[in-house]
């Protein structure tokens, strides 16, 4: 979405706003504001997701959320115009999580390695998809380098076996966590309350998503305890910090450094 013509907008009130994206150079209009939301099949904005076909409806549907869940940002929302030019600045899908048997054959002979998507799906909600893609790549052309001899499907599947512990496996359980998943309602309820009121942990908790592997590790309420504990102080003591707000907060908390 595009500033209206001649307004100018409150800079500080955008940038604190961590809900929207920071200014795009759009192809015609130069720097534009573009918007992510995530809607749960069976969540308040999924209804609102179903409305939108096309640019003027998605603008329509961000201006609603904002008003309703985030209403001191609204008036800044409400400035931003759609891209007349551009009848594709809008785009809304669903992805069904997905891990593939990496590696088949032709029907005359030749094996082939699924990459990226095509190998392991997952939801955009924690960023793995192509982090995971760029991972799988590299190390599949280091692995092919040092590789002497045929590229048979069992050296591929092999190979492929070897990304899902190196990587795949815990960007698939990272997506799970931050989507909320019941196997993690544990992890959830203890690390995302510790989060709110410790920096520290909330760095952890956000690093998982550059490297997702640590994860692996916790399993129990005792392994999550144990973790909050590591990162920051124990574990019932952060959690007695913690007070939940009930609603959305009006005002967005002060940008904190660590
Ligand atoms: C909204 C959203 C946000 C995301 N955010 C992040 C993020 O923050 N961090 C992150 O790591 N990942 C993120 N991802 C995931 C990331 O975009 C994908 O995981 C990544 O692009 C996968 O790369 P790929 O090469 O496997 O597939 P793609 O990037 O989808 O490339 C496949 C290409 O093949 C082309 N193609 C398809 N069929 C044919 C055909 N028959 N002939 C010729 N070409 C064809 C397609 O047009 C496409 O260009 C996000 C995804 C979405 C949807």
């Amino acid at each position: 979405m595009q500033p209206i013509r001649g307004e100018t907008h409150d800079d500080t009130t955008i940038r604190r706003d961590h809900r929207g994206g920071p200014p795009f150079l759009h192809k015609d209009v130069g720097a534009t504001w573009s918007f992510i939301v995530f809607a749960k099949p069976s969540g308040a904005w999924a209804p609102r997701i179903d409305d939108v076909h096309d640019a003027v409806t998605a603008r329509r549907t961000i201006a609603g959320i904002f008003q309703e869940f985030f209403p001191e940002d609204a008036p800044v929302i409400e400035q931003l115009d759609v891209i007349e030019s551009d009848p594709v600045s809008w785009l809304k899908g669903a992805v069904t999580p997905t891990v593939r048997q990496a590696v088949a054959t032709t029907t005359s002979g030749h094996p082939v390695a699924a990459i990226g998507d095509t190998a392991i799906a997952v939801d955009p909600v924690a960023g793995q998809g192509a982090q995971n893609t760029v991972i799988q790549v590299a190390e599949l052309v280091k692995a092919a380098r040092a590789h002497d001899g045929e590229f048979t499907a069992d050296w591929l599947a092999e190979e492929f076996e070897k990304h899902w512990e190196r990587r795949g496996h815990a960007a698939v359980e990272v997506t799970r966590l931050f989507l909320g998943d019941p196997d993690y309602a544990t992890h959830a309820e203890l690390s995302f309350p510790a989060a709110a009121v410790s920096p520290a942990i909330a760095q952890a908790l956000f690093g998982l998503l550059s490297d997702p592997n640590p994860l692996l590790g916790l399993r129990t309420r005792e392994d999550v305890e144990g973790f909050i504990t590591a990162v920051a102080e124990p574990h019932d003591q952060v959690l007695a910090r913690f007070a939940p707000a009930g609603r959305f907060s009006s005002a967005a908390p002060a940008a904190v450094t660590v």
